[in-house]
């Protein structure tokens, strides 16, 4: 017998006040900053997170408070992630690094999917980084499919899903 489609979507609405996380690996640290640095007017309206390292430059690079979660290699990426299910976090910049592997490489794989999952809009170079902080939707709310979470659990509980 088939199954029913679990994937009943609802919706959620991303805030016109953005809370925006940023992370950068150690070769592209130097790219965000410079990224962060040429939207700083932009990003100043908005809150900031990040994983340690990143969040902890970003804020002293640009004089802006940067929320620091723990550093990517020991679990930040993962808290990251946290925020994205909890529906904490509006938009990801992430500069991972193409070239060089990473010892924390599940964890970065577990929040592009979260990301995706919970639809919500993400920057892995800094190109899609400037389409994306200059969209007109960066300084208004608005609404993002997202899976409908009690239909999901209903299906499930039932052994429907
Ligand atoms: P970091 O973590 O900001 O603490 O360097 C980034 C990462 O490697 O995921």
């Amino acid at each position: 017998m088939p199954r029913s489609d679990p994937r009943k979507m609802t919706h959620r609405t991303l805030p016109a006040c953005k809370r925006i996380a940023l992370i950068a690996h150690d070769d592209k640290k130097e790219e965000m900053l410079e990224w962060t640095a040429r939207w700083q007017a932009l990003l100043a309206k908005h809150e900031l997170t990040g994983t340690g390292t990143t969040a902890t430059r970003v804020a002293q690079h640009l004089g802006l408070p940067v929320a620091a979660m723990m550093s990517g290699p020991l679990g930040g990426d993962q808290q990251i992630g946290t925020l994205i299910t909890e529906q904490k976090l509006d938009l990801l910049i992430f500069f991972w690094d193409p070239f060089s592997p990473q010892p924390h490489d599940p964890d970065i794989k577990a929040l592009l999917r979260l990301a995706a999952l919970w639809n919500i809009p993400v920057a892995c170079n800094a190109t899609s980084a400037d389409f994306i902080i200059s969209s007109p939707y960066l300084d208004q709310d608005c609404q993002i499919a997202i899976p409908d979470v009690e239909d999901w659990m209903a299906k499930r509980s039932t052994g429907n899903a």
